[in-house]
């Protein structure tokens, strides 16, 4: 790999000498490729026996050609591409179940769809980014995975403290940075570096540090991360962030005895490609020392009555008559979080599970419905292993037989929810979302 020369000699500065060229041989290597499992530990990954991740308890390491996003799993949900270094970063927010949490830049959502995985049902969790068209995506993301703890927002994080004014218990800043930790990954991001550039992400990192500060509560933590190894965007900025804001103190987390805290001067980690299986990363944990406030005890407040097109869908198709729709946008149902409070000026593109849509009196159901499902939350169930040829022409959004009769089917792989079906006579018509299918090759 090409490096710029000026960024050799600033790496050799932090490492020495001596440890440069373990670092260069390790940024000639391949990038190493990991997965986040989502859900239940499924035959194909034990069958595959994959090496764990040492600092998170699903992340698996794995040959990217054994396992792609053209998987089955994938488009169960069953996993989330994850880099491995990554992964450390949301371990250290220390996430409980009724916390108070906001990623204030979220899209794609690797580190928000680990967030929302270890929430209750109390908790409440904005993905907020700024970038219309990388939200999209995260909402892609948050149906696949079909998690309910889904409010995704798209401001400049600048806007958000006037409505969340101390608000949040837990903060994820993972920065937009000059990404030189990724340059094994990501060939573009060696061409676009230049020192001007680190100094142009320094300063947007110190503004963005200065919202999370005016949004978090007193005794709160801030998890702060980037995806390159430049001081002014890591331990510099946040040496001068600690002496300009007193009541924030350094956690040293017992994931960091696994990375490097020597480059970094004890001001947070650092996880270098040539000591660690990952590419580059920069972690710190930064807690706030007030008194922890009162936590926040959320009611449900909207009480809609169901609509009948719900109603009949719900007695004919569902066995857990427990879910239900609590929130309905003109013809739109959703299942919104009991701890979401609507703010008109919160641009708010998601909140909680979209259910699906009545049009004519009838309810049809959406694809973020069918993977917030189980299978046994449902009175028709089609399940198919990975043998089996009508898996992939599902996927591919044709139509498949099945011995049922009527209604709607949900369509799972080895019992993991993939879409939706509904069956007149044997047929079973596809209702697998377009832009999410197969590419047929056989056409
Ligand atoms: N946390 C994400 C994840 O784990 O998938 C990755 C976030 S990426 C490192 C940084 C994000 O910051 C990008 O999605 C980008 O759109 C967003 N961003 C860019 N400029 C920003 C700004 N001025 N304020 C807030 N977010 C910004």
């Amino acid at each position: 790999m090409n490096l710029p020369k000026l960024f050799i000699e600033r790496i050799e500065h932090q490492l020495g000498q001596h440890n440069l060229p373990l670092f260069v041989a390790a940024m000639n290597q391949k990038p190493i490729h990991a997965i986040r499992i989502h859900k239940a530990f499924s035959p194909l990954f034990q069958s595959l026996s994959l090496k764990q991740v040492p600092w998170h308890e699903s992340g698996f390491y794995i040959d990217d050609a054994v396992i792609n996003g053209q998987h089955p799993y994938h488009h169960a949900g069953a996993f989330y591409f994850q880099e491995a270094s990554a992964m450390a970063v949301v371990p250290m927010l220390d996430i409980q179940p009724n916390d108070l949490v906001l990623d204030i830049a979220a899209a794609p959502g690797s580190k928000y769809t680990d967030i929302a995985s270890r929430l209750g049902p109390q908790g409440f969790l904005i993905a907020n980014d700024i970038d219309a068209r990388r939200a999209q995506t995260l909402m892609f993301n948050i149906e696949r995975l079909g998690l309910s703890q889904a409010i995704v927002t798209q401001h400049d994080p600048h806007h958000l403290p006037t409505l969340f004014p101390h608000f949040f218990d837990k903060i994820l800043v993972d920065a937009p940075c000059s990404g030189e930790g990724m340059f094994r990954k990501d060939p573009a991001a060696v061409s676009a570096w230049s020192v001007e550039h680190v100094q142009t992400c320094a300063t947007r990192q110190a503004y963005l540090l200065e919202d999370a500060v005016k949004l978090l509560k007193p005794g709160g933590r801030i998890v702060y991360s980037t995806c390159t190894f430049a001081p002014e965007e890591n331990e510099l900025l946040i040496r001068k962030f600690l002496e300009t804001h007193p009541a924030f103190r350094l956690i040293n987390h017992h994931l960091h005895h696994q990375f490097d805290a020597k480059t970094t001067q004890g001001v947070g980690v650092k996880l270098w490609p040539h000591l660690i299986r990952g590419e580059g990363h920069y972690v710190v944990v930064l807690q706030h020392q007030g008194a922890p406030s009162k936590p926040i005890k959320f009611t449900h407040r909207m009480k809609n009555p169901m609509p009948p097109a719900w109603i009949r869908f719900a007695e004919e198709t569902l066995s857990n008559q427990d879910f239900q729709p609590n929130f309905a946008l003109d013809e739109r149902l959703f299942q919104i979080p009991i701890s979401y409070q609507y703010h008109s000026a919160l641009h708010t593109l998601r909140a909680g599970v979209y259910v699906g849509d009545i049009e004519k009196n009838i309810f049809y159901p959406s694809h973020h419905l069918a993977h917030n499902l189980r299978i046994q939350d449902v009175k028709q169930n089609l399940n198919l292993t990975l043998d089996d040829s009508r898996l992939n022409r599902y996927l591919q959004g044709e139509e498949i037989l099945a011995d049922i009769e009527k209604g709607w089917i949900l369509i799972s792989v080895d019992g993991l929810p993939l879409g939706w079906g509904k069956a007149s006579q044997g047929r079973i018509k596809n209702h697998y979302p377009k832009a999410l299918r197969l590419l047929n090759t056989r056409k």
